[in-house]
């Protein structure tokens, strides 16, 4: 299989945020998901739930020969081995790293493990703001629209660039 391009969104809240997100991203190379390209970090205001630290969030451009859910499982051990405590009763509550699949090239798919494009990207300025600082020109693979045409009605959603 040729090496497909991904976005995976990175997010922190909890213990040392730069450092989680640096690990995560050594961690995905040593998987074989080659990072191409990185986005700045954002320091972003949780959104789901309110009464947790802020968020450090980023974008990274990565190449990869897993599939979506061969990629989606590296993602989940990542998390787990650098510390993360998956439990029901605090789903979007605080975390040391959150790693999600944004775009895997232009597959679009849905099944009870992974939906691809990522279902809350275009409500997320966190998520948009970094992609599109990467990527200006990406198109939504599902309906064509240019993604920058979302970031309007996310801009009260508070984050800034580190
Ligand atoms: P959100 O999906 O709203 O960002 P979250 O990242 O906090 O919420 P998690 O608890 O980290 O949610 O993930 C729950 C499950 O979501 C994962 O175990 C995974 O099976 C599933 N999932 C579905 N689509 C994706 C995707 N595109 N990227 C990552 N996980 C996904
Ligand atoms: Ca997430
Ligand atoms: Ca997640």
């Amino acid at each position: 299989m040729s090496e497909k391009r991904v976005f995976l969104a990175l997010g922190s809240n909890l213990g040392n945020r730069e450092q989680n997100l640096e690990n995560a991203i050594s961690a995905l190379e040593r998987e074989h998901v080659r990072v191409v390209k990185r986005s700045s970090v954002y320091e972003t205001e949780p959104q789901d739930v309110a009464d947790q630290p802020w968020f450090l969030n980023m974008v990274a451009e990565c190449e990869t020969r897993c599939f979506p859910l061969q990629l989606l499982a590296v993602l989940l051990r990542i998390e787990r081995d650098l510390g993360r405590i998956r439990s029901n009763a605090k789903r979007r509550g605080p975390r040391v790293i959150d790693l999600d699949i944004v775009l895997y090239g232009n597959v679009v798919m849905d099944t009870p493990q992974l939906t691809v494009p990522h279902p809350r990207l275009t409500e997320r300025r966190f998520v948009l703001e970094p992609l599109l600082e990467i990527e200006p020109d990406l198109k939504h693979p599902e309906t064509k629209e240019p993604l920058s045409r979302f970031l309007r009605a996310v801009s009260s959603q508070k984050i800034r660039k580190r």
